[in-house]
């Protein structure tokens, strides 16, 4: 099986393709090996519960998988080292980066090794040597096995702060074409309805969230919103992650032709869906409305601005909308919206482009969708005033 140093190693890169909370908001940290640079693994940053950013060790319980899917560097096929951690050494190994302050919590994530039960056994193994031989209280966020019994994912539930199971593909069919034996029904939902099933007996109160891999198929914006509009309804998921497809050295699918540019944009207008969809509250069939023939949110428009523009309620006034409707203004968001509310509240008004900058608005990007005071202000002296 190899040194615990070579398996931290092997184990902490093979982590990176899973995605976490900052990772989803791409930073640039210059240097190799830097934390908080969201490429390298090992360790990243995550957003507790409780709105702290705090470090993760990051790693695998092993990087040897029974099934086949063609995208993952962990696949049955991929001749790479297979190492996996005993227990006791992943407990070790991540207090020993706990005590010497590099780290404040665990992600721990895994492929399968003889059988989702097999291997949900080491990991909890290794939680309950982490929580009670050890005594660590602090943050541990553990994905899910594919497969996993019901018994076990309550076991892990007990001591994690947060779970989460990746779905990578909208649909069965989706899942069919990069897998030859994963189960969607099974495999996947099934599990997350266990989930979601303690979840609403208590535990992690947290919450579920998951992760889709966009573009590996040629699977439609409509039919990955349509699978998030699934999960946020049925599983209350906390949230979703999107992370865009990258052909990996050793997989089936290496030699794949991709656009980097195309599919990190398409990962970012995902990212911008799912905020309105969750934080605004916009209606699933709005977001479709934007979509084209194919099913796919056009590129070249912030979606935000692409439904302003199918609305015929624009413009608003700023001093008579509502926060609901304010939100809906490209610009403006949460923070800016509240204290338009606010001030309107003191029974202050906004009176020009200058007082909506000072509350935070982009006023560049609102100011065809609104009016203040009843008048469009076009003029670039009136923008100063
Ligand atoms: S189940 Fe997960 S770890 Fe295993 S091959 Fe599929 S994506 Fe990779």
């Amino acid at each position: 099986m190899g040194s615990l140093k070579r398996k931290i190693e092997i184990l902490g890169d093979a982590s990176k393709f899973d995605v976490c909370a900052s990772m989803a908001s791409p930073r640039t940290v210059s240097g190799n090996w830097r934390i908080g640079n969201p490429d390298r693994a090992g360790i990243c940053h995550a957003f507790a519960p409780d709105g702290r950013c705090i470090s993760l060790f990051k790693v695998l319980m092993t990087n040897h998988c029974i099934y086949d899917c063609k995208y993952c560097v962990n696949n049955c096929s991929n001749a790479k080292t297979k190492v996996m951690f005993e227990p006791v050494e992943l407990a070790r190994a991540f207090m020993g980066l706990y005590i010497r302050n590099y780290v404040e919590g665990l992600f721990l994530s895994s492929g399968v090794w003889k059988s989702a039960t097999d291997t949900s056994e080491k990991i909890i193994d290794a939680l309950t040597l982490i929580r009670d031989t050890y005594h660590f209280q602090g943050y541990m966020h553990i994905k899910i096995l594919p497969g996993t019994d019901k018994e076990y994912i309550r076991q892990i539930m007990e001591v994690a702060d947060r779970v989460s199971l990746n779905v990578e593909l909208p649909s069965p069919s989706r899942l069919s074409e990069v897998s030859s034996v994963k189960n969607y029904e099974t495999d996947i939902l099934a599990c997350q309805k266990h989930i979601h099933h303690y979840i609403k007996e208590g535990l992690v109160p947290a919450g579920q969230t998951t992760q889709f891999i966009v573009g590996t198929t040629a699977e439609s914006d409509h039919e990955i919103i349509e699978r998030l509009h699934w999960e946020y309804s049925k599983l209350e998921l906390k949230r979703a992650y999107f992370s865009g497809f990258t052909p990996i050295k050793g997989t089936p699918l290496e030699h794949r032709k991709t656009s980097e540019r195309y599919i990190r944009k398409r990962e970012n207008y995902l990212y911008r869906i799912d905020w309105l969809y969750r934080r605004y509250n916009y209606e699933i069939d709005r977001i479709f409305s934007i979509m084209d023939e194919k099913g796919m949110v056009p590129l070249g428009t912030d979606p935000k601005v692409s439904l302003a523009l199918k609305d015929d309620t624009f413009p608003l006034d700023v001093n008579e909308a509502s926060y609901k409707e304010l939100l809906q203004v490209p610009g403006i968001g949460e923070i800016s919206s509240r204290r338009i509310i606010n001030l309107r509240k003191m029974n202050k008004k906004i009176s020009n482009y200058r007082d909506l900058q000072r509350v935070g608005v982009v006023v560049k990007r609102a100011k065809s969708f609104i009016t203040v005071n009843g008048r469009r202000q076009t003029r670039i002296k009136e923008f100063l005033n």
